[in-house]
Protein backbone atom coordinates (compact mmCIF):
# COMPACT_ATOMS: atom_id res chain seq x y z
CA UNK A 1 0.00 0.00 0.00
CA UNK A 2 1.56 3.21 -0.74
CA UNK A 3 3.50 5.54 1.89
CA UNK A 4 2.34 9.14 1.89
CA UNK A 5 5.48 11.46 1.65
CA UNK A 6 4.46 14.68 3.24
CA UNK A 7 6.41 17.81 4.50
CA UNK A 8 6.40 18.94 8.37
CA UNK A 9 5.48 21.96 8.71
CA UNK A 10 7.64 22.48 11.64
CA UNK A 11 11.08 23.32 10.30
CA UNK A 12 13.61 20.54 11.51
CA UNK A 13 17.11 22.01 12.11
CA UNK A 14 19.25 21.05 9.23
CA UNK A 15 22.04 19.08 10.56
CA UNK A 16 24.28 16.56 9.36
CA UNK A 17 24.25 12.84 10.59
CA UNK A 18 26.91 11.32 12.78
CA UNK A 19 28.63 8.40 10.72
CA UNK A 20 27.14 5.16 12.15
CA UNK A 21 29.10 2.33 13.99
CA UNK A 22 27.99 -0.85 12.34
CA UNK A 23 29.55 -2.45 14.89
CA UNK A 24 27.97 -0.86 18.23
CA UNK A 25 25.76 -3.25 19.80
CA UNK A 26 22.48 -2.91 18.60
CA UNK A 27 21.00 -3.87 22.40
CA UNK A 28 22.81 -1.34 24.27
CA UNK A 29 23.06 1.47 21.74
CA UNK A 30 19.48 2.28 21.72
CA UNK A 31 18.95 2.46 25.06
CA UNK A 32 17.25 5.31 25.56
CA UNK A 33 18.94 7.84 27.34
CA UNK A 34 17.94 9.67 31.03
CA UNK A 35 17.69 13.14 29.49
CA UNK A 36 15.47 11.86 26.33
CA UNK A 37 12.35 14.18 25.82
CA UNK A 38 8.95 12.59 27.02
CA UNK A 39 7.44 13.93 23.60
CA UNK A 40 9.13 14.30 19.99
CA UNK A 41 8.28 16.49 16.77
CA UNK A 42 4.40 17.20 17.08
CA UNK A 43 2.79 17.62 13.61
CA UNK A 44 0.36 20.50 13.02
CA UNK A 45 -3.12 18.51 13.11
CA UNK A 46 -6.28 19.81 11.48
CA UNK A 47 -9.42 21.26 13.05
CA UNK A 48 -11.45 18.59 14.52
CA UNK A 49 -8.97 16.34 14.09
CA UNK A 50 -9.08 13.59 16.95
CA UNK A 51 -5.95 14.32 18.69
CA UNK A 52 -2.96 12.35 18.02
CA UNK A 53 -1.29 9.80 20.21
CA UNK A 54 1.32 10.88 21.81
CA UNK A 55 4.70 10.09 19.98
CA UNK A 56 7.23 7.70 20.57
CA UNK A 57 9.28 8.07 23.65
CA UNK A 58 11.70 5.65 22.76
CA UNK A 59 11.96 6.60 19.25
CA UNK A 60 12.63 10.65 18.85
CA UNK A 61 15.01 12.61 17.84
CA UNK A 62 17.60 11.91 19.80
CA UNK A 63 17.36 8.45 20.02
CA UNK A 64 21.02 7.64 19.01
CA UNK A 65 21.92 4.72 17.76
CA UNK A 66 25.65 3.65 17.16
CA UNK A 67 26.26 7.41 16.95
CA UNK A 68 24.13 8.16 14.26
CA UNK A 69 20.91 10.65 14.60
CA UNK A 70 17.49 9.39 13.13
CA UNK A 71 16.99 10.23 9.73
CA UNK A 72 13.41 9.07 8.78
CA UNK A 73 10.30 9.77 10.39
CA UNK A 74 7.53 7.65 10.57
CA UNK A 75 4.02 8.59 11.45
CA UNK A 76 1.45 5.62 12.71
CA UNK A 77 -2.08 6.10 11.56
CA UNK A 78 -2.83 7.04 15.16
CA UNK A 79 -1.08 10.77 14.37
CA UNK A 80 2.50 9.17 16.65
CA UNK A 81 6.13 9.81 14.95
CA UNK A 82 8.65 7.50 15.35
CA UNK A 83 12.64 9.03 14.75
CA UNK A 84 14.54 6.32 13.36
CA UNK A 85 17.64 5.13 11.19
CA UNK A 86 16.93 4.42 7.49
CA UNK A 87 20.64 1.96 7.93
CA UNK A 88 19.02 0.19 10.67
CA UNK A 89 16.06 -0.45 8.61
CA UNK A 90 18.19 -1.16 5.89
CA UNK A 91 20.05 -3.45 7.55
CA UNK A 92 17.05 -5.24 9.07
CA UNK A 93 14.56 -5.69 6.11
CA UNK A 94 14.54 -6.65 2.51
CA UNK A 95 12.59 -4.13 1.28
CA UNK A 96 13.73 -1.37 2.55
CA UNK A 97 11.19 -1.60 5.29
CA UNK A 98 8.55 -1.39 2.46
CA UNK A 99 10.51 1.20 0.67
CA UNK A 100 10.36 3.58 3.35
CA UNK A 101 13.65 3.65 4.16
CA UNK A 102 14.91 4.15 0.41
CA UNK A 103 13.34 7.47 0.85
CA UNK A 104 15.86 8.41 3.30
CA UNK A 105 19.82 7.94 3.67
CA UNK A 106 20.61 11.35 3.03
CA UNK A 107 23.81 12.99 4.98
CA UNK A 108 21.92 16.05 5.50
CA UNK A 109 18.56 16.32 6.48
CA UNK A 110 17.81 19.75 4.00
CA UNK A 111 14.23 18.64 3.95
CA UNK A 112 12.12 17.29 6.18
CA UNK A 113 9.64 14.67 4.90
CA UNK A 114 7.23 12.32 6.94
CA UNK A 115 6.09 8.88 6.08
CA UNK A 116 2.90 7.86 7.15
CA UNK A 117 2.17 3.89 7.72
CA UNK A 118 -1.17 1.96 8.62
CA UNK A 119 -0.25 0.63 11.48
CA UNK A 120 -1.34 2.17 14.90
CA UNK A 121 1.25 3.08 17.43
CA UNK A 122 1.37 0.28 19.22
CA UNK A 123 1.76 -1.80 16.86
CA UNK A 124 4.64 0.24 14.95
CA UNK A 125 6.00 0.25 18.42
CA UNK A 126 6.08 -3.20 18.23
CA UNK A 127 7.81 -3.73 14.94
CA UNK A 128 10.60 -1.36 15.80
CA UNK A 129 11.40 -2.45 19.02
CA UNK A 130 11.74 -5.77 17.23
CA UNK A 131 14.11 -4.35 14.38
CA UNK A 132 16.06 -2.70 17.29
CA UNK A 133 16.35 -5.52 19.79
CA UNK A 134 15.03 -3.22 22.17
CA UNK A 135 13.77 -6.13 25.25
CA UNK A 136 12.66 -3.28 27.39
CA UNK A 137 9.23 -2.49 26.90
CA UNK A 138 7.51 0.83 27.93
CA UNK A 139 4.07 -0.48 28.35
CA UNK A 140 3.25 -3.84 28.34
CA UNK A 141 1.89 -4.87 24.60
CA UNK A 142 -1.51 -7.05 24.46
CA UNK A 143 -1.48 -10.11 22.65
CA UNK A 144 -3.29 -8.92 20.01
CA UNK A 145 -0.48 -6.47 19.29
CA UNK A 146 2.25 -8.51 19.24
CA UNK A 147 -0.08 -10.61 16.71
CA UNK A 148 -0.98 -8.12 14.76
CA UNK A 149 2.95 -7.17 14.83
CA UNK A 150 4.59 -10.10 13.29
CA UNK A 151 1.44 -10.45 10.84
CA UNK A 152 3.22 -7.17 9.60
CA UNK A 153 6.75 -8.22 9.24
CA UNK A 154 6.51 -9.42 5.92
CA UNK A 155 5.32 -5.58 4.43
CA UNK A 156 7.84 -4.44 5.94
CA UNK A 157 10.59 -7.13 4.82
CA UNK A 158 11.30 -8.80 8.38
CA UNK A 159 12.04 -12.67 8.56
CA UNK A 160 9.37 -13.75 11.08
CA UNK A 161 12.27 -16.44 11.91
CA UNK A 162 14.93 -14.09 12.92
CA UNK A 163 12.65 -11.66 15.17
CA UNK A 164 10.66 -14.10 16.61
CA UNK A 165 13.45 -16.50 17.61
CA UNK A 166 14.93 -18.67 20.89
CA UNK A 167 18.25 -20.33 21.20
CA UNK A 168 16.52 -23.93 22.87
CA UNK A 169 18.67 -25.77 25.43
CA UNK A 170 17.89 -29.11 26.36
CA UNK A 171 18.44 -30.88 29.93
CA UNK A 172 17.70 -34.80 30.87
CA UNK A 173 15.62 -34.80 27.41
CA UNK A 174 13.56 -32.13 28.18
CA UNK A 175 13.70 -28.83 26.38
CA UNK A 176 13.82 -25.37 27.38
CA UNK A 177 14.11 -21.61 25.98
CA UNK A 178 15.66 -19.60 28.66
CA UNK A 179 14.76 -15.55 28.86
CA UNK A 180 18.16 -14.95 28.25
CA UNK A 181 18.13 -17.03 25.02
CA UNK A 182 14.85 -15.31 23.71
CA UNK A 183 14.10 -12.39 21.36
CA UNK A 184 12.05 -10.12 22.68
CA UNK A 185 9.11 -10.64 20.80
CA UNK A 186 9.37 -14.49 21.27
CA UNK A 187 9.75 -13.80 25.38
CA UNK A 188 6.68 -11.18 25.37
CA UNK A 189 4.59 -14.29 23.20
CA UNK A 190 5.15 -16.81 25.72
CA UNK A 191 4.75 -14.57 28.58
CA UNK A 192 1.59 -14.61 27.56
CA UNK A 193 0.61 -18.58 26.64
CA UNK A 194 -0.64 -19.03 29.86
CA UNK A 195 -3.83 -16.98 28.89
CA UNK A 196 -3.58 -17.12 25.10
CA UNK A 197 -2.12 -20.23 24.33
CA UNK A 198 -4.14 -21.41 21.20
CA UNK A 199 -3.67 -17.91 19.51
CA UNK A 200 -0.13 -17.61 19.80
CA UNK A 201 0.62 -21.55 19.04
CA UNK A 202 -1.85 -20.82 15.72
CA UNK A 203 0.69 -17.50 15.07
CA UNK A 204 3.57 -20.35 15.30
CA UNK A 205 2.10 -22.69 12.98
CA UNK A 206 1.30 -20.00 10.44
CA UNK A 207 5.20 -18.69 10.26
CA UNK A 208 6.82 -22.26 11.01
CA UNK A 209 8.14 -20.58 14.10
CA UNK A 210 9.36 -23.67 15.24
CA UNK A 211 10.56 -23.10 18.44
CA UNK A 212 7.93 -21.01 19.41
CA UNK A 213 4.76 -23.71 19.09
CA UNK A 214 7.29 -26.03 20.86
CA UNK A 215 7.40 -23.61 24.35
CA UNK A 216 3.85 -22.64 23.91
CA UNK A 217 2.81 -26.10 23.19
CA UNK A 218 3.06 -27.22 27.22
CA UNK A 219 0.06 -24.20 27.41
CA UNK A 220 -2.04 -26.31 25.38
CA UNK A 221 -2.16 -30.19 26.91
CA UNK A 222 -5.68 -29.73 28.37
CA UNK A 223 -7.00 -28.22 25.38
CA UNK A 224 -9.84 -30.33 23.44
CA UNK A 225 -9.18 -30.18 19.70
CA UNK A 226 -12.54 -29.87 19.34
CA UNK A 227 -12.15 -26.50 20.53
CA UNK A 228 -9.69 -25.77 17.65
CA UNK A 229 -12.16 -23.97 15.42
CA UNK A 230 -11.19 -23.77 11.39
CA UNK A 231 -9.67 -20.33 11.10
CA UNK A 232 -7.52 -21.06 13.73
CA UNK A 233 -6.68 -25.05 12.25
CA UNK A 234 -6.58 -23.00 9.22
CA UNK A 235 -4.19 -20.32 10.59
CA UNK A 236 -1.47 -22.99 12.45
CA UNK A 237 -1.22 -25.23 9.01
CA UNK A 238 -1.49 -28.73 8.73
CA UNK A 239 1.54 -29.22 10.14
CA UNK A 240 0.93 -28.07 13.22
CA UNK A 241 -2.35 -28.95 13.75
CA UNK A 242 -1.30 -32.82 13.91
CA UNK A 243 1.49 -32.15 16.08
CA UNK A 244 -0.75 -31.37 18.48
CA UNK A 245 -2.95 -33.98 17.87
CA UNK A 246 0.02 -36.06 18.10
CA UNK A 247 0.81 -34.74 21.18
CA UNK A 248 -2.57 -35.60 22.87
CA UNK A 249 -2.22 -39.12 21.78
CA UNK A 250 1.01 -40.19 22.89
CA UNK A 251 0.14 -38.51 26.19
CA UNK A 252 -3.18 -40.47 26.34
CA UNK A 253 -1.02 -43.71 25.30
CA UNK A 254 1.60 -42.84 27.24
CA UNK A 255 -0.77 -42.76 30.57
CA UNK A 256 -2.66 -46.18 29.60
CA UNK A 257 0.71 -48.02 29.53
CA UNK A 258 1.97 -46.45 33.14
CA UNK A 259 -1.36 -47.04 35.02
CA UNK A 260 -2.36 -50.29 33.56
CA UNK A 261 -0.01 -52.74 35.99
CA UNK A 262 -1.87 -53.09 39.04
CA UNK A 263 -0.41 -53.22 42.18
CA UNK A 264 1.01 -56.23 43.85
CA UNK A 265 -0.73 -58.44 46.03
CA UNK A 266 0.43 -59.31 48.93
CA UNK A 267 0.24 -63.53 50.68
CA UNK A 268 -1.97 -63.75 53.36
CA UNK A 269 -0.58 -61.88 56.74
CA UNK A 270 -1.33 -63.65 60.14
CA UNK A 271 -4.12 -62.79 61.77
CA UNK A 272 -6.26 -62.11 58.31
CA UNK A 273 -7.23 -65.78 57.61
CA UNK A 274 -7.80 -66.69 54.37
CA UNK A 275 -8.95 -63.52 53.00
CA UNK A 276 -8.07 -62.78 49.66
CA UNK A 277 -6.07 -59.65 49.24
CA UNK A 278 -6.42 -59.22 45.37
CA UNK A 279 -9.77 -56.72 45.93
CA UNK A 280 -7.06 -53.80 46.17
CA UNK A 281 -6.45 -54.57 41.93
CA UNK A 282 -9.66 -54.18 41.35
CA UNK A 283 -10.15 -50.67 43.19
CA UNK A 284 -6.94 -50.07 40.94
CA UNK A 285 -8.65 -50.78 37.54
CA UNK A 286 -11.60 -48.81 38.31
CA UNK A 287 -9.82 -45.99 39.71
CA UNK A 288 -7.87 -46.22 36.66
CA UNK A 289 -10.33 -46.74 34.30
CA UNK A 290 -11.95 -43.52 35.14
CA UNK A 291 -8.80 -41.46 34.69
CA UNK A 292 -8.78 -43.24 31.25
CA UNK A 293 -11.79 -42.54 29.78
CA UNK A 294 -12.33 -39.41 31.40
CA UNK A 295 -11.26 -37.54 28.48
CA UNK A 296 -11.43 -33.82 30.22
CA UNK A 297 -8.75 -33.66 32.33
CA UNK A 298 -6.70 -36.66 30.80
CA UNK A 299 -4.09 -34.38 28.31
CA UNK A 300 -3.61 -31.58 31.11
CA UNK A 301 -3.51 -34.36 34.01
CA UNK A 302 -0.60 -32.78 36.78
CA UNK A 303 0.74 -34.91 38.54
CA UNK A 304 -1.10 -33.84 41.47
CA UNK A 305 -4.23 -34.48 39.77
CA UNK A 306 -3.11 -38.19 38.80
CA UNK A 307 -1.73 -38.31 42.76
CA UNK A 308 -5.70 -37.50 44.27
CA UNK A 309 -7.50 -39.51 42.14
CA UNK A 310 -5.60 -42.71 42.46
CA UNK A 311 -5.46 -42.27 46.76
CA UNK A 312 -9.00 -42.06 46.57
CA UNK A 313 -9.38 -45.27 45.49
CA UNK A 314 -7.40 -46.51 48.62
CA UNK A 315 -10.62 -45.05 51.00
CA UNK A 316 -11.75 -47.73 53.06
CA UNK A 317 -8.92 -50.09 52.63
CA UNK A 318 -8.10 -50.57 56.11
CA UNK A 319 -4.90 -53.62 55.34
CA UNK A 320 -1.81 -52.01 55.89
CA UNK A 321 0.24 -54.01 53.66
CA UNK A 322 -2.39 -53.54 50.96
CA UNK A 323 -2.27 -49.64 51.47
CA UNK A 324 1.70 -50.20 51.40
CA UNK A 325 1.58 -51.83 47.75
CA UNK A 326 -1.11 -49.55 46.42
CA UNK A 327 0.57 -46.60 47.66
CA UNK A 328 4.34 -47.64 46.48
CA UNK A 329 2.21 -48.33 42.96
CA UNK A 330 0.88 -44.63 42.72
CA UNK A 331 4.46 -43.31 43.39
CA UNK A 332 5.73 -45.18 40.84
CA UNK A 333 2.65 -43.88 38.27
CA UNK A 334 4.37 -40.46 39.24
CA UNK A 335 7.19 -40.65 39.11
CA UNK A 336 6.92 -42.25 35.21
CA UNK A 337 3.81 -39.75 34.10
CA UNK A 338 6.40 -36.74 35.04
CA UNK A 339 8.72 -37.87 32.61
CA UNK A 340 6.17 -38.37 29.13
CA UNK A 341 6.68 -35.68 27.09
CA UNK A 342 4.92 -31.83 27.32
CA UNK A 343 5.72 -30.14 24.25
CA UNK A 344 5.44 -31.23 20.31
CA UNK A 345 8.54 -32.75 18.84
ZN1 LIG B 1 -3.98 -56.78 52.23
Amino acid sequence: MPNVQRSIEESIESRPLDKPDDHAPIEQACIPSAQEPQTGTQLSQPAGAPDPQADSVTFTAKHLQGGGEPDLLIQSSDGALFHVHTWILNGASTNAFDGLASKAGSTHLTTAAVSIVDEAASTLDIILRAVYRIREWRQDPSTNALIEAVDCFEKYGLSPASYVSAVPITEGGATRFPSENRSPIFDALLSRAHDDALTIYALAGHYDLHDLAVAVSEHLLSLKMSDVDEDLALRMQTTYFMKLLMLHHERQKALKEIVEPPPAVHPPTPGSGSRKHDDIQLKWKMAVANLIWDADPIHGLSVSDLEGTLEAALEGEHCESCRENFVDRIRDVLVKWECVKTTID
